[in-house]
């Protein structure tokens, strides 16, 4: 526990930023909430950085909300804790790195993640991707299942968040704790929900998945993830990853899931790259620019190449911008280039060969040069 004088500092400076969108699956879960029909074990899938940790934080203060009217009614001392994360019911696990203590106790994971829940807090729920050696391991899901076992503390039921939940990783000699944890997922007692959220749905291990309700949280449309960039917190944390300025700009970076604009070598990678491929365009060697065709459509994940052509249309409209000043004849060529990136991702999101795609694109814009 916080020293009393120590957190209040630390309430004071908590302003996490509300939740924006899913309006239509938020009526769902609220109505099965209130007919008391959710499913006890809950995954919530869709793009990275839509806000399906944020929504399930939503649910877990809706579930341990006893205010009237609507929940969460925002204004019971459930809610306010919840939203402040000290909520002693609200529990939050997502990827941290390795403590370095291999025995590493329940209490140890506690004070982790109290620390790590305490500095997303404070940056307003507003946290990158995890990176690639993170994870939950076995000592998380082992101080998760104490909790588990316990009595709510303050509310009627307790909720657990399980965030990015493709990355629970078996180890050797646990187990015990994977199948106790298995097993809690199928039934859990009548006071818990556990609610897993997931990127990679398809990265779950078969036996997590089978035993869990799966949600899919769509992405956002454009308005609502302007209102989500207007907030003050969010656009202190863009600046600090390096999103570009311009707010339409991250509109369209962004692609309905405003949270991939905070993975910052994500969003730099994918400028790099537009530039390079415009570069190279320009190219006279053809084999230059296969070659990059090549590298450029070589990542694996589609959804890379997409965020890379939404980077080219923020690279080519600076270009226009660039030229229609300077009165450059390549103000037409950046133009027609934009078009031809509007079909490169109508292709993209068809079962298309990312390589052929760019290799297309790069005559396409060639004429815009370097
Ligand atoms: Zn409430």
């Amino acid at each position: 526990m916080l020293a009393p004088s120590a957190a209040l500092a630390y309430l004071n400076r908590v302003s996490i930023v509300p939740l924006h969108g899913h309006e239509a699956l938020r009526e769902r879960l609220r109505a099965a909430a209130a007919a008391d029909r959710l499913p006890a074990s809950i995954l919530l899938h869709g793009p990275r950085g839509v806000g399906k940790q944020r929504l399930a934080l939503w649910l877990g203060q809706l579930l341990l909300c006893d205010g009237s009217g609507p929940r969460p009614c925002g204004k019971c001392q459930h809610c306010r804790y919840a939203a402040r994360f000290v909520h002693p019911d609200l529990h939050w696990y997502f990827p941290r790195p390795r403590l370095k203590e291999a025995d590493a106790s329940p209490e140890d994971v506690r004070e982790d993640y109290r620390e790590a829940i305490a500095e997303r807090a404070e940056k307003g729920c507003l946290y990158p991707p995890a990176d690639g050696t993170e994870a939950i391991f076995v000592a998380a899901v082992r101080a998760l299942l104490q909790e588990a076992a316990m009595s709510p503390a303050l509310a009627r039921r307790k909720v657990f968040v399980v965030g990015d939940a493709e990355r629970m990783v078996p180890q050797e000699g646990a187990e015990a704790a994977a199948n106790a944890f298995l097993k809690l997922l199928e039934e859990p007692s009548a006071n818990t929900t556990l609610v897993l959220t997931s990127s990679e749905p398809g990265a779950l291990l078969p036996t997590v998945r089978s035993r869990v309700v799966a949600l899919r949280v769509a992405r956002l449309t454009d308005a609502e993830v302007r209102k989500f960039l207007d907030h003050a917190a969010v656009q202190a944390a863009l600046e600090a990853a390096g999103a570009p300025s311009s707010a339409s700009e991250r509109v369209r970076l962004a692609q309905g899931a405003p949270g991939a604009l905070l993975a910052a070598t994500g969003l730099r990678e994918a400028l790099d790259q537009a530039r390079r491929l415009v570069a190279a365009s320009g190219a006279a060697d053809p084999a230059d620019r296969l070659r990059l065709a090549f590298v450029q459509g070589s990542s694996r994940a589609r959804g890379s190449f997409a965020q890379m052509l939404e980077a080219l249309t923020v690279v080519l409209h600076d270009k226009v911008r660039d030229a229609v000043g300077r009165d450059d004849p390549k103000a037409a060529a950046a133009a027609k280039a934009l078009e031809a990136v509007e079909r490169a991702k109508a292709l993209a999101t068809g079962n298309v060969n990312p390589q052929l795609v760019s290799a297309a694109l790069m005559r396409d814009i060639e004429a815009v040069g370097p």
